[in-house]
């Protein structure tokens, strides 16, 4: 979830990357493991008089390799596709941290984009029309988190919702408590409110930004529920990571520390605000707590 706004000024570092991969290796290691396994029990049944438990096993086989290659052939496929320039104009214009890539590294973040719009659903409540423009800044939010790994891809997102404006717990757009800018479901929908997220590219060093931050609750989206370990974490950084988080809720809780007050919430809003000011803020962040800040670098990819 993500309520509330500081403000700061300072500019984002530029860092190396890795786009998101298109052939899965371990994947295929899987299709091929399970496929060959199934063909083997289809050859056994092909000196048996009654083909059929051949012909099943076999087709079993086939379609065993395609489920699990699904994403790949389709990334390759869109790898081929050409980035529109109406989305190019979209990143230009407010996405600084994409304005900041070295060309190669631009074409990459481009690809992954294009990969995020076209395998996710985008949908837009009460009467929001979804436009290319809000699908390249939630996408752009996404890859932000994902560029740094080759290997990692968001486990549970199922959609992205689109709010006209903030909303309320029981995610009203009219009346009192109209306090939420995003959200992040159990069941792996990403929910944003559509101004929230202009503002948050508008205002890129400022700290805040609600598009990073759910998808940062994305990446810790483990068993229904956030716990401030995201995916992928290395087993060794897991009890430095929680000692340096619990240092900042307990200094954010005061109102003190890199991190805006709510990251004092719970230890699942302080990841997903040190995310954000990773992100916007990470001079600031270095400062304040380079150990966390080293941990987030490790985990992100930058250098
Ligand atoms: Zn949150």
């Amino acid at each position: 979830m993500e309520r509330g706004h500081g403000a700061a000024q300072e500019a984002a570092v530029i860092c190396y990357h890795a786009p998101m991969q298109i052939w899965d290796r371990s994947a295929h290691a899987w299709a091929l493991g399970g496929a060959a396994v199934l063909a083997l029990f289809g050859a056994a049944f092909l000196a048996s008089p009654e083909p059929w438990p051949a012909i099943l096993l076999f087709v079993a086989a086939a379609l065993w390799y395609a489920a699990h290659m699904r994403r790949s052939f389709r990334r390759r496929r869109l790898a081929r596709e050409p980035f529109p320039a109406e989305w190019r104009a979209v990143l230009e214009a407010n996405v600084g941290w994409y304005r900041r890539l070295d060309p190669d590294r631009r074409a990459a973040f481009e690809r992954d984009v294009l990969f995020f719009v076209r395998e996710n659903r985008f949908v837009g409540v009460e009467g929001v029309e979804v436009t290319d423009e809000l699908k390249v800044l939630a996408a752009a939010s996404a890859v932000m988190l994902l560029f740094g790994r080759t290997d990692r891809e968001y486990p549970r997102v199922s959609e992205i919702l689109f709010y006209p404006r903030a909303f309320s717990d029981e995610f009203r757009t009219e009346g009192a408590g109209r306090d939420i800018a995003g959200m992040l479901h159990p069941y792996g929908a990403v929910v944003l409110s559509i101004p929230e997220l202009r503002r948050s590219f508008a205002g890129e060093s400022d700290g805040y930004h609600v598009g990073l931050h759910e998808f940062a609750h994305a990446l810790d989206l483990s068993s229904q529920q956030c716990d401030g370990f995201p995916l992928g974490i290395d087993p060794r950084l897991v009890r430095p990571w929680s000692e340096r988080l619990r240092e900042e809720m307990e200094r954010a809780s005061r109102g003190r520390g890199a991190l805006r007050p709510y990251a004092g919430t719970n230890i699942a809003e302080t990841f997903a605000v040190a995310v954000e000011t990773f992100f916007e803020r990470p001079e600031a962040l270095k400062k304040a707590n380079p150990e966390l800040h080293a941990l987030l670098e490790e985990y992100f990819g930058r250098r």
